[in-house]
């Protein structure tokens, strides 16, 4: 990345005069992280058949090899931190150029990072919940439960089936969460897609939905996507190097 990059300047600009900035993440978001996209080779998806709702609401042994991934996978997240991308989001927020942040991602980072407008549409697999009574957990005790005892674990409280409170195959994504998306896209003015590559729904839909209601769209990925050819800028850059750039570019607000 060169140090004067005329587009890192000109979305500069623009962010500066957005009045309803909006960024949309996925999963090239944290691969900065060390996490890797989990349908790239070395994910988990790439080793494991996921296991679709369906069966893990109807077989104990779905719901065992569930968790036998849920505690491959969460080695992965445990130990990911925050990036540099994720905190210039986190300070734009803070400094009241973001409205808010819509992630297909479920590794909470953009949280711990300070983000703390954050629709996460795929969920979150920093909580258990409850299937029967929505009860939330944290994961760790559950996990540790699984390994010694081999048996998925209940709700202490009702005793429905646990599992994370991420959106599984064969499962619907939150309602509300997706209305507040939708809603944030036709508001803004500016629509900022970072690390994904825009073929799953509603990755595909919601930056289209944007642009058609006057806003500026803007595609920060490694790779080409098949809107680049409709946004008013791309950059193909690592993710963290860019959003620092802009952010360098930026000038204190009066
Ligand atoms: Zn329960």
């Amino acid at each position: 990345m060169t140090i004067d990059n005329p587009i890192a300047e000109q979305i500069a600009g623009w962010l500066q005069t957005a009045q309803e900035a909006v960024v949309f993440t996925g999963a090239g978001m944290s691969t900065e992280s060390g996490i890797p996209d989990f349908r790239s080779p070395g994910g988990v998806w790439a080793k494991y058949q996921p296991v679709m709702f369906q069966d893990f609401v109807s077989s104990d042994a779905a719901r065992r090899e569930y968790w036998r991934q849920k505690c491959e996978a969460h080695g992965e997240f445990g130990a990911a931190r925050p990036n540099t991308g994720h905190k210039v989001l986190a300070n734009w927020e803070a400094a009241g150029r973001l409205r808010a942040v819509i992630t297909q991602n479920i590794d909470g980072l953009h949280q711990a990072a300070g983000s703390r407008r954050v629709l996460e549409l795929h969920g979150t697999a920093m909580e258990i919940v409850c299937l029967s009574c929505e009860r939330r957990f944290e994961p760790e005790p559950m996990m540790a439960a699984f390994r010694e005892t081999g048996t998925a674990p209940h709700c202490e409280a009702c005793g429905g089936y646990l599992k994370s409170a991420t959106v599984s195959f064969g499962q619907s994504l939150p309602e509300a969460v997706l209305a507040e998306a939708w809603q944030l896209a036709r508001k803004s003015d500016l629509f900022l897609v970072l690390g994904s590559s825009l073929v799953v729904e509603p990755a595909a839909s919601l930056p289209r939905f944007a642009r058609q209601h006057g806003a500026r769209l803007v595609i920060i990925n490694r790779d080409p996507t098949e809107q680049d050819a409709t946004a008013q800028a791309v950059l193909h850059e690592p993710l963290g190097a860019a959003l620092a750039e802009i952010d360098r570019s930026l000038q204190p607000r009066a």
